[in-house]
């Protein structure tokens, strides 16, 4: 049998094994086989890891750095995966099957978040307070918080640890990334970059391994000060609980159940393409994932006609070729919930109009076709619930009144897509709809420059932008009686 290549962990500066010895498999989505193995964290190794990024908090050269000095290696750090980014690309496409051009794409992206924060290193400053009191003055400065947890889920590994990684190290913070345990290894091969810059030793460290222990041991360390977890909310609400033993600051970035409205006077064939980009884009693995499409009654059978035309002509295969155009789910665990939510949507009544199987040209890999339900109204289970797959529910409305009522009628409160002409109609109902992203004739666009995050059982905090800065600092008050 073939050597599988094999991960260590990263502590303190250095690549270990796992304190019991162990590994486990990382699996190829689109061939089924296992191709590399991963060392198996432990609770002693989370010790070992955060007792390092402690000290480095506090003792290391990191710790007496200015701002600029700072900003330098994480400047340094985004053009190094500049220089990496399309190897960086192929082993995460080889670890959860995304698409190799979207890899890519988003890989590419990446050095702008390093380039953005490193830029903002040196205008972080406090500021001087007009006291009301007679020779008193006193000002605030801006403080790291500590060492930083960082639990990522398989979905997109290097995208959600820049957006925590960047602001956190900016801000003078040391870091624990526990990835998840499907897909450790792109982000295995981000931290050798982490070490070809120069970071001290303990600033960064990685730690392999399963939420339990490696994640819930993580998150109740003593010595951890900030938790800033993406992932499901089972997970949520049990990190949530741990924090509550030393009172760790949180930032939750679950899911959705986002929904992509068109109005009549859209431009129909942007926002048909907007629908699917928005739900079969990452096979629909994204926390962001337009899985509702409501559609204006005047213009349904249009928009659905055009929907349906275009993803019957979508490739799915091989996300290593160039003109496939959907790979496959992340996980077989990920087929068998894109199965039984098609026979939920079914036995509720759902109108099957397109996909709802694997695709039987395929006889490996966890592929799915693009899905495509109809409904008549926001009630069923699958209209609700987040499936996190390539599953979308279609569904009439017949004005702005109602539509603002369905789009919130869900728990989550992440994103939202409008397509319009009238702008301030658009303006209107972004303004009424409870997410934390509203995109407008466009769907899924990022940038540093914008944070996202969401509310109810998408969690809280923000990510991304200026306000990521200040979930990774503390500010300091500071009187002097002159
Ligand atoms: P998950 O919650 O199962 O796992 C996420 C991470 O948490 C993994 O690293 C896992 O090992 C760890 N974990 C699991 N149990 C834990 C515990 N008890 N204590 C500490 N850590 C634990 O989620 P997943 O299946 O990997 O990812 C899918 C979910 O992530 C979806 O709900 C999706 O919407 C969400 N997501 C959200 C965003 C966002 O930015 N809002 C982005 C991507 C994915």
């Amino acid at each position: 049998m073939k050597e599988l290549r094999k991960y260590q962990m990263y502590i303190n500066g250095e690549w270990v094994d796992s304190s019991s010895g162990e590994y486990f498999a990382s699996y190829n989505p689109a061939t089924e086989e296992a191709w590399c193995q991963v060392a198996k964290g432990t609770t002693e190794d989370v010790d070992r890891a955060v007792q390092a990024a402690h000290h480095a908090f506090l003792h290391s050269e990191w710790a007496n750095m200015t701002f600029t000095e700072r900003g330098r290696l994480v400047r340094k750090l985004g053009e190094l995966i500049a220089e990496h980014a399309d190897a960086l690309a192929e082993v995460e496409t080889l670890d959860n099957g995304k698409l190799i051009r979207e890899m890519r794409g988003q890989v590419n992206y990446l050095p702008e978040f390093f380039y953005y924060y490193a830029g903002l290193a040196d205008k972080i400053h406090g500021q001087t307070l007009p006291i009301d009191k007679k020779d008193m003055f006193a000002f605030t400065s801006k403080e790291p918080l500590g060492v930083v947890a960082a639990i990522t889920p398989w979905n997109s590994p290097l995208y959600l640890t820049t957006l925590k990684l960047a602001p956190a190290l900016i801000a003078g913070n040391t870091i624990v990334i526990k990835p998840s345990e499907m897909t450790s290894a792109s982000l295995l091969e981000l931290v050798k970059l982490v070490e070809k810059a120069g970071f001290p030793s303990g600033v960064v460290n990685v730690v392999t391994g399963f939420g339990m222990p490696v994640g819930d041991a993580l998150t109740s360390h003593p010595l951890v000060r900030r938790i800033a977890f993406t992932g499901g909310s089972e997970s949520a609400r049990h990190i949530v609980r741990n924090s509550a033993q030393n009172f760790a600051q949180l930032s939750l970035e679950l899911g959705g159940k986002s929904p992509n409205i068109v109005f009549e006077d859209a431009n129909l064939d942007n926002a048909a393409m907007g629908i699917i980009a928005g739900i079969f884009g990452a096979s629909g693995q994204s926390c962001v994932a337009g899985s509702r499409a409501f559609l204006h009654v005047d213009i349904y059978d249009q928009v659905m006609e055009k929907l349906v035309d275009r993803v019957s002509k979508i490739k799915i295969g091989d996300p290593f070729q160039a003109d496939t155009e959907m790979g496959p789910l992340a996980t077989h665990a990920q087929l068998e919930r894109m199965e039984q939510y098609v026979s939920i949507g079914l036995e509720e009544g759902g109108k099957l109009v397109h996909g709802g199987k694997r695709p039987e040209h395929l006889e490996k890999g966890w592929y799915f076709e693009p899905t495509i339900f109809e409904h008549t109204d926001n009630k069923s289970r699958i209209t609700k619930e987040e499936i996190f797959g390539p599953v979308l529910s279609v569904i009439p409305f017949k004005d702005e009144d109602e539509i603002i009522q369905l789009a919130n009628s869900t728990d989550y409160g992440l994103a939202a897509g409008i397509w319009a002409s009238d702008i301030a109609r658009a303006h209107r109902v972004a303004k009424a709809i409870r997410a934390g992203i509203v995109w407008v004739n466009t769907y899924r666009s990022i940038s540093p420059i914008a944070a996202i995050g969401g509310s109810g059982l998408s969690g809280y905090g923000r990510e991304g932008g200026y306000e990521a800065i200040n979930e990774y600092m503390q500010d300091k008050t500071v009187w002097i009686n002159t």
